[in-house]
């Protein structure tokens, strides 16, 4: 007889369960450690703190990090380009590499000898891998690293992986089947692919399907998609996470789908892009992460991603914050009246109102105050403009947390294609 493996509770490690303080703590002796490795061996982080008059003694504190600058992709490529390959942020000699990765850009990233990051084996196990699984994983093995991270992060929970790759959906459906494989790794759109696929193919996909978890990632994971995943194959568990090529695990769901619980080996702090300053709870900013690589040391890594954290207690016993969503890319949004505005806010805005056909936002300066209206086209006449403009300038300051003037044009005014936010500020 099979026995059931237990998907839903257990902890991947104490500290799941350690109290905020705890963490803190082992995350500034990290902290501290990598950094003092880092500024000797890898000449990129020596430079960063140099150009901020810092010693490796002034950076001990999750909080000391505010004292650095945030390296963004683009000024990684702009760093190799300079310094080939790696932009001086590997921290071994390149001939004691185990693997190099190209990410596109090209960015060249050192990959060590000996997995030992435990982040996407910890988000693994939240989403209910359990030893013994049998994986297929359908991301990239060629260039990117992904594939090869969570190919030796399954070995590590005793699991063991098919490397799939991507496409040949109706070879991966056969191996599925005839395999009897109990986790996918993949695209949440290409699971659904599967699941299609195996349809067509004249299977039953809850019978002849031995799925019991699912990781998902790289891609957005609407409810609706989850849930009918989780519909056409009974008992099957659907669980995001949320990473960067560059540096690793950021964020995973458990099985209470309560956002992304922040994985324990690395720093994710919320930053306002402007001022590099942490962000507090529930405020938005960008998603920047250190993680505690000694052969790929990014220090204050830029994800472009913005979101929010949640520091609330999780059902699920783990104790660490979570990622709430992930709103939108930091290169799209305007800060007005100190509140940051993103398109898909402005979206959620005129969505409410059915007679809105075309918008979009204008910030202006008035003195030195900033002025945002909100332009909107109607389809249709309007009886009591004064009622709707009131209507909506009330939705403007719940949705976007920011006072705002409504203005009505006339249909065909707005310019074809305009941007969702036009910044006429002029600064001097
Ligand atoms: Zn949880």
């Amino acid at each position: 007889m099979v026995t059931q493996k237990d998907r839903h509770s257990g902890f991947f490690s104490k500290m799941e369960i350690a109290t905020a303080g705890e963490r803190l703590r082992y995350q500034n002796r990290k902290l501290s450690h990598l950094i003092a490795y880092a500024y000797e061996k890898a000449p990129a982080v020596r430079k960063k703190l140099d150009k901020s008059k810092l010693k490796p003694g002034d950076l001990t504190t999750v909080k000391d990090l505010e004292k650095l600058p945030i390296t963004e992709k683009a000024d990684l490529i702009g760093l190799q380009k300079k310094n080939p390959p790696f932009g001086g942020f590997n921290g071994v000699p390149t001939g004691e590499l185990g693997r190099i990765f190209v990410s596109p850009g090209p960015i060249y990233e050192p990959g060590e000898m000996v997995y030992e990051d435990r982040r996407w084996a910890q988000a693994l196990y939240a989403g209910g891998f359990r030893a013994g699984d049998l994986c297929q994983i359908t991301f990239n093995f060629h260039l990117v690293p992904f594939g090869v991270m969570l190919d030796s992060s399954l070995r590590i929970l005793g699991c063991r992986s098919i490397p799939a790759g991507v496409g040949n959906t109706e070879l991966q459906v056969r191996i599925m089947k005839d395999l009897k494989v109990t986790g996918f790794l993949g695209t949440p759109s290409f699971l659904f692919s599967i699941v299609q696929k195996a349809k067509e193919m004249g299977m039953n996909p809850q019978k002849d399907l031995a799925l019991k978890t699912a990781f998902v990632a790289a891609e957005m994971l609407p409810e609706s998609l989850r849930e009918s995943l989780e519909s056409e194959l009974r008992g099957l568990m659907v669980r995001q996470s949320y990473g960067t090529a560059n540096i690793g695990c950021l964020g995973f769901e458990c099985t209470r789908k309560n956002g992304m619980h922040v994985p324990d080996d690395c720093i994710v702090e919320i930053v306002d892009p402007r001022t590099g300053k942490q962000c507090a709870p529930g405020e938005t900013g960008e998603v920047v992460g250190t993680c505690f690589n000694k052969v790929y040391p990014l220090i204050r890594f830029g994800s472009g991603d913005l979101s929010y954290l949640s520091d609330e207690p999780c059902p699920c016993g783990r104790t660490s914050p979570r990622l709430l969503k992930i709103v939108g890319r930091v290169d799209q949004m305007t800060k007005v009246k100190g509140m940051f505005i993103h398109p898909g806010l402005v979206d959620t805005v005129a969505a409410k109102f059915d007679e809105i056909c075309a918008y979009r936002v204008v910030v202006t300066r008035d003195g030195h105050q900033d002025r945002m209206t909100f332009q909107a086209e109607l389809d249709r006449p309007c009886p009591e403009p004064e009622k709707l403009s009131g209507a909506v300038k009330k939705v403007i300051q719940e949705i976007l947390r920011v006072r705002g003037e409504v203005q009505f044009l006339p249909k065909g005014s707005l310019p074809q294609g305009a941007k969702k936010i036009e910044d006429q500020r002029v600064w001097e």
